[in-house]
């Protein structure tokens, strides 16, 4: 039983860093600094194809507009096929494969949709995808919500990546009236568990934070400590996404207020700073102005994440991804290169799942 407590946080740390967070004339050059280093003018994106496969979720976070209670939505193989071959023609790399939180515990027609497809779980449906994409020749990376010991074995065989959001180290977010109320997988202490179990099956891996959901700098300094933590116990994160709050339309915090500016830039320098240079710092470039691509480099990310010419982000439905060569010539103005990667990091092809493997080798990247 991996005990979550065994991960230390020093509280002198956590005073520093948020002493720290003050002072951006510092921030701002250790960042660049750091990122300009080990990574040059090298800014990376992978070219990917989303696929929602079940938009349905146990829990309840007030800003999700990806879930649906009342409307079951599941992405049927045939038309994920047709989406599947269209992202070729794009190009695309990597099928980003996401599904609700174990939405089987909540409804029961949810249960008999997977009875009828032949499974007991969110993560077996999952693999139907995974392995569909791989025969289309895309590298899965799958985003399926807290995942048991046994889930992550389950799916380490077929996927290139995987990835988890730690989001916040907020209990108090779990309150009644509060945006984590009523969902039982946002408590912080399962979701690092369940980071613990994908990263102890050496899966290269992506977390991160959401920031400005109304969590304290102090927590999110905290989360940032733990993803260090945890990289430096067991390695295989290859990148931490700083994602900012956005308010969608018919989500109970519509009218909430996103995070400024200056909290976006100065937690982007400061994981920057924290986490080992290896690890990439990315950004959404959906979740910022076109004239903030640049700042949140300046400030130390050197990734912006899955960017999709084929469908749109899912998750924040509202925002459109910017066109790949409008970055690219945001990026040049400035004499950074805009260059593609894969949803595995060079560093870790060889932990790719035995499904994998071959396709990999093929796309020879
Ligand atoms: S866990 Fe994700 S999909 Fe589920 S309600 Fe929360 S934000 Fe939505």
């Amino acid at each position: 039983m991996v005990r979550v407590r065994d991960i230390s946080i020093n509280k002198d740390r956590i005073q520093y860093f948020a002493e720290l967070l003050q002072n951006k004339n510092y921030l701002i050059e250790m960042a660049t600094e750091i990122r300009e280093r080990r990574y040059g003018k090298n800014i990376t994106y992978s070219k990917n194809v989303f696929l929602p496969i079940i938009k349905r979720c146990r829990n309840s976070c007030a800003y999700c507009g990806f879930s649906r209670d009342n409307d079951f939505y599941w992405l049927p193989l045939e038309q994920a096929k047709k989406t599947l071959q269209t992202s070729k023609k794009f190009g695309c790399k990597e099928a980003l494969i996401v599904s609700g939180d174990k939405p089987e515990k909540k409804y029961s027609d949810v249960r008999e949709y997977y009875e009828k497809q032949g499974v007991s779980s969110t993560v077996e449906y999952a693999i139907f995808h995974i392995r569909q994409a791989i025969k289309f020749g895309l590298l899965p990376h799958a985003n399926l919500g807290v995942l048991s010991q046994e889930d992550w074995s389950l799916l380490k065989p077929f996927v290139a990546s995987a990835g988890l959001m730690l989001e916040t180290t907020s209990k108090e977010l779990l309150k009644k009236g509060k945006p984590h109320y009523a969902s039982p997988d946002k408590v912080p202490d399962k979701r690092i568990e369940s980071i613990i179990w994908a990263l102890k099956n050496k899966i290269p891996f992506t977390t991160g934070i959401l920031v400005g959901i109304g969590e304290t700098v102090t927590e999110r300094i905290k989360a940032l400590l733990i993803i260090e933590e945890l990289f430096r116990k067991y390695g295989f994160i290859q990148e931490i996404i700083i994602q900012p709050f956005r308010p969608l339309k018919n989500t109970p915090m519509k009218n909430s207020a996103p995070p400024n500016n200056e909290e976006i830039f100065t937690i982007t320098a400061l994981a920057r700073i924290i986490l080992p240079s290896k690890i990439s710092i990315q950004v959404p470039p959906n979740l910022l102005e076109p004239s903030q691509i640049l700042e949140v480099i300046e400030w130390g990310a050197n990734d912006l994440g899955g960017i999709s010419p084929v469908t749109k982000d899912y998750v924040n439905f509202e925002y459109p991804w910017p066109k790949i060569d409008k970055i690219h010539k945001i990026l040049e103005k400035k004499g950074l290169e805009f260059n593609e990667r894969l949803a595995v990091y060079h560093d870790y092809y060889d932990f790719v799942g035995e499904n994998v493997k071959p396709l990999l080798q093929e796309i020879n990247f």
